[in-house]
């Protein structure tokens, strides 16, 4: 019988790439979402699959999955700034009770769990780049605490488990990802700045752009989660590709690639929006043997050509 896997968030970016991938594997994939940020757009293709079942719902509740289950992947929740603030409650419960009863669902069928964490839970970095063994700098009532706080509660209730139940369990910290499926008016910066590129409108960057991410394509951060779920190590694992960059040049890397010549315009920055950040993945490569393949030219290509054929961009 092949294995059964439980993915939360299914209906998501990273849950969808997973679901496909998972698919590949030959795995039976159990996809669960509340689709509120989620779209069934992103897995209409898996649904013809006798391999591929799907339950609407919210894991925030008691959750029921009947018949065995190998392992379970929790990737719902709210996780971009706008989402987030829009539905502060939510995330917090998604986190907090939704990780609960997945970790008893876990329990019950001894299945081996695994969480999406996020580099917020190193909030605004004092150290850089960041390695595991930060504890972070995060501001519990600002804003953005809605969503580091439950991710932190979550790593801790996960290694409460594993400690004290001797569940399986892997931890990883997933930095910024991006790719195809991202969605448009999630207010992250890639898709803001292909939709106003592909819209003809001017490219908002906030704050002077000189604040740093290090984008990961997302092929390469599902490969991450393949291999930490297979292996044998409970604690935290960063997965994100290192090379870092201004979003200016972000910005102006976009442009270029669209050849739309938009201008930049500079917006306000969001409160406590974290001033760089780069992943240290030497635990990931020694660990798990992993790194980053798709660099940044390529990865954006790709990206950019699923949102040019969206059906609201296509003349
Ligand atoms: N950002 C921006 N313009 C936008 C959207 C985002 O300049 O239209 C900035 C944002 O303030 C942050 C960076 O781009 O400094 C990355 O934002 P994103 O939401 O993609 O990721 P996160 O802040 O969660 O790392």
């Amino acid at each position: 019988m092949n294995k059964r896997i439980l993915i939360t968030g299914a209906a998501g970016f990273l849950g969808s790439h997973l679901s496909d991938r998972f698919i590949k594997e030959g795995y039976h994939v159990i996809g669960m979402d509340n689709l509120v940020t989620g779209s069934l757009k992103n897995i209409e293709h898996l649904f013809p699959l006798k391999e591929f079942e799907f339950y609407h719902h919210d894991v925030s509740r008691f959750v029921h999955v009947p018949g065995q289950l190998d392992y379970i992947l929790h990737f719902a929740s709210p996780a971009s700034p706008i989402d987030y603030l829009k539905m502060p409650i939510q995330t917090l419960k998604v986190g907090s009770l939704g990780t609960h009863n997945l970790l008893g669902l876990a329990k019950s069928k001894n299945a081996r769990m695994l969480i999406a964490s996020t580099s917020e839970v190193y909030g605004d970095p004092e150290v850089h780049p960041q390695n595991e063994d930060y504890w972070g700098h995060v501001n519990p009532v600002g804003p953005r605490g809605v969503y580091d706080e439950a991710k932190r509660f979550q790593e801790a209730i996960t290694m409460a488990y594993h400690n004290f139940h001797g569940l399986q369990t892997r931890i990883i910290r997933i930095f910024n990802t991006y790719g195809p499926r991202m969605r448009l008016d999630d207010g992250r910066a890639l898709p803001a700045f292909m939709g106003q590129a592909l819209r003809g409108e001017d490219i908002t960057v906030f704050g002077d752009g000189s604040q740093t991410r290090s984008f990961c394509y997302v092929d390469d951060l599902v490969e991450g989660i393949h291999r930490l779920l297979l292996c044998d190590y409970a604690y935290p694992v960063n997965i994100g590709n290192p090379n870092e960059i201004t979003i200016k040049e972000f910005a102006e890397e976009i442009i270029k690639l669209t050849g739309t010549n938009q201008k930049i315009v500079y917006h306000p920055l969001p409160t406590d929006d974290p001033k760089q950040r780069k992943p240290d993945i030497t635990r990931a490569k020694s660990i798990l043997g992993w790194e980053p393949k798709v660099d940044r030219a390529e990865g954006l290509r790709i990206t950019y050509d699923y949102f040019k054929n969206l059906p609201e961009f296509k003349k």
